[in-house]
């Protein structure tokens, strides 16, 4: 972008002996001055002091240390009474520097159990205008859902598993160890348990033309994170705030139907227990072709060739390192297409799946596989490759949810369609559903699942990370693609909305707009400083040093905001302070537009003929990067860009002097909505034209 002729030295010392200096201007101030309320200063109250575990670099520090856990899980699927069993052993690390006298469980299911649903007690509360669909989903209706614990047993000293000493606490559940568990200390837990699949949720069932579709999430105990912020993370599952968990590897073996088809975290370890000989075939071509082919094709779903045995039960075996979840799928009635994908320049082939019913076709089988291969490669440049074995989309009753590896998503093909749309089998904006929500799942595998924030505290660590880039993915993989969730522009009418929450809000304090709040208020912060504040050079090196930095470890807000300050180059404390810590908007409103011979400003008009002076009022509460568009009479539109420092020491108006040899015919402030400025009724100043 050009710039044009800036106000220049002289000009100001003129000026300035003119116009009396006011008194340093807050947008907030107290009215006194006596305490320092500038939009630029640091957040050293809000940002806890920088220690040995967590660097003033925003980066790991020396003595960072996380738990590790590892689990070996045997789960049966009935199909009868739609429920899952299962028992656990879990193998437990204590690198904390701390003795832990007990340990906390994650019992995610509890949030449909009629005897311990906090979200069921307290249904009465939600907000009136909340959607059926949110209801369901936050588990405010009656279900005989729930663990029932059949056993829970702990390493006693010597190695002997005893019964151990354990209490529920609605869906967090405490176990004491019989001695303390000393840093550097293993200790196991045995766990046996089942639950009824409710409809709706994380993990769901569905009835579909071909049979039920069973996707299984949340399904077993875990380990809840102890670190050192919260030490034991004991936020209770309330059904919004998702998950935080530790690393570690999984061993588990899931048994079913014969004639049913499972997808999962994980490699797959006895293809030829569970598999076809010509479906091993097929899996070992598929992934030498970005194209994706199928391995079970549409007409071949339920036929006994498909199986490898037609009755009884088959157990699939699945192997996943390094992952902070697992979870899987089961039906009869997928179809399966797979693709690879190699990052350039490397050997190591990335396994790309989708598993669908026939009702998500046509529309999955042309779209899936190429956006999880899209994710790969977008998310691949932004932040890391992805350094799992297999990514994986499975369509089912869940509308969009992600685990390590696999993806849920809802989108289908329905309703009436006409013209190339019915021709085609589905409507352009099914096709924009299903690529958004695949990179967006198949996204989450950066940010929460190797990234590892805390969700249960703060959606936007990984929501707001992760819409960011989904949108970058959106528009690689079709230039035609309509929406800009979390643009600047698209986030003005929330920003208008007088009744919302800092992004800085606790996942389960989101009273309203979650979406917006989490995802979109980030996203649309994130672009802004990329495209418009920092530059793409810039915002890209700082982002993706944070992601790579914290890859498989546990990073807090205030470790995101140091990583990108100090990446990018600059202190940002003025847009995590307005942008994330508070509900304030952009408003700058061009009051006056004034116009005199340069001739007399300064006794020549070398520099022009006309000098104008622009005066520009802060009327929202963020200072933010000015952005206008000047029109001249000759027909030409030139863009100015000033950064934010314009408003260090007034953050209440801004004069902008341009000397010109031109008429100025038109002026608009924020074109595009770019800085998101609320209120475009004042960014506008035209000549009337002249009849
Ligand atoms: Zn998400």
């Amino acid at each position: 972008m050009k710039m044009i002729g800036r106000i220049g030295l002289g000009t100001l010392a003129l000026l300035v002996a003119a116009v009396p200096l006011p008194a340093q201007q807050w947008l907030h101030d107290d009215g006194t001055s006596e305490t320092n309320q500038s939009m630029f200063r640091d957040l050293d109250a809000e940002w806890p002091a920088p220690n040995e575990m967590r660097a003033a670099s925003g980066y790991p520090g020396a003595a960072y240390w996380q738990q590790e856990v590892n689990y070996v899980i045997q789960t049966q699927l009935d199909t009868v009474n739609h429920a899952v069993s299962g028992s656990e052993r879990i193998d437990y690390h204590n690198n904390s520097p701390d003795a832990l006298r007990f340990l906390w469980v994650q019992l995610d299911q509890n949030v449909r159990s009629l005897e311990y649903s906090r979200t069921y007690e307290a249904r009465g509360a939600l907000p009136k205008e909340m959607s059926e669909r949110a209801r369901q989903f936050l588990g405010a209706d009656p279900f005989d859902g729930g663990y029932d614990i059949k056993a829970v047993r702990v390493q006693a000293p010597g190695g002997r598993l005893m019964d151990a000493d354990h209490f529920i606490n609605n869906t967090m559940m405490r176990v004491n160890l019989p001695e303390p568990l000393e840093p550097g200390g293993d200790v196991a837990l045995e766990i046996e348990w089942s639950f009824n699949v409710p409809d709706f949720g994380r993990g769901a069932k569905e009835l579909v033309e071909d049979g039920w579709i069973y996707e299984i999430a949340q399904w077993f105990p875990r380990m809840a994170v102890y670190d050192d912020v919260n030490g034991w993370q004991t936020d209770q599952f309330l059904g919004r705030g998702e998950f935080y968990l530790e690393f570690g590897n999984y061993d588990v073996s899931i048994t079913v139907p014969a004639n049913h088809v499972v997808e999962a975290t994980g490699v797959l370890q006895n293809p030829d227990d569970v598999l076809t000989a010509e479906q091993r075939r097929r899996l070992a071509r598929a992934f030498q072709s970005e194209t994706p082919t199928y391995i079970i094709a549409p007409d071949e779903i339920m036929t006994p060739a498909s199986r490898p045995r037609q009755d009884g039960m088959l157990t699939w075996h699945f192997l996943a390192n390094d992952v902070r979840d697992f979870a899987w799928a089961s039906s009869k009635t997928f179809v399966w297409d797979a693709a690879g994908y190699k990052y350039p320049g490397q050997d190591r082939v990335i396994e790309a799946h989708s598993l669908y019913p026939r009702d998500a076709m046509p529309l999955w089988n042309e779209i899936s596989t190429a956006a999880v291969i899209q994710t790969l490669k977008t998310y691949g440049e932004m932040a890391f490759e992805f350094p799992y074995p297999k990514a994986s989309n499975v369509n089912g009753p869940v509308g969009g949810m992600e685990y390590p590896m696999l993806a849920f998503c809802g989108a289908r093909p329905r309703g009436e369609l006409e013209g190339a749309e019915a021709e085609r089998g589905y409507s352009d904006g099914v096709k924009w559903a299903l690529m958004s929500v695949t990179i967006h799942e198949v996204g989450h595998n950066w940010f929460p699942m190797i990234v590892d924030s805390d969700e249960r505290k703060w959606t936007w660590m990984d929501e707001g990370l992760n819409t960011f880039l989904q949108h970058y993915g959106e528009v690689e993989m079709d230039p035609n693609f309509p929406s800009w969730r979390g643009s600047p522009p698209s986030i003005r009418d929330y920003m208008r909305d007088p009744d919302q929450v800092p992004i800085m809000t606790q996942s389960d304090l989101i009273h309203k707009d979650f979406g917006n709040n989490g995802y979109s208020k980030p996203a649309a912060g994130l672009t802004m400083l990329r495209e418009i504040v920092l530059g793409p050079e810039a915002f890209d090196q700082a982002f993706s040093g944070y992601a790579q930095a914290w890859s498989f470890k546990k990073p807090q807000p205030s470790d995101f905001f140091r990583a990108m300050d100090e990446g990018a180059g600059e202190n940002l404390a003025w847009m995590w302070r307005g942008w994330f810590y508070t509900t304030y908007a952009n408003d700058q409103s061009l009051v006056s537009v004034e116009r005199q011979p340069t001739e007399e400003l300064l006794g020549s008009s070398e520099r022009g003929e006309w000098y104008y002076r622009m005066t520009i009022d802060n009327e929202g509460g963020l200072v933010m990067p000015i952005r206008m568009n000047v029109t001249f009479d000759d027909g030409n539109t030139e863009l100015i860009q000033l950064p934010v420092d314009v408003w260090r020491n007034n953050e209440k108006r801004f004069i902008y002097g341009l000397f010109t040899d031109r008429d100025i015919t038109r002026i608009e402030l924020d074109p595009g909505g770019w800085t998101a400025d609320i209120d475009e009724s004042n960014n506008l100043w035209e000549v009337a034209p002249t009849t």
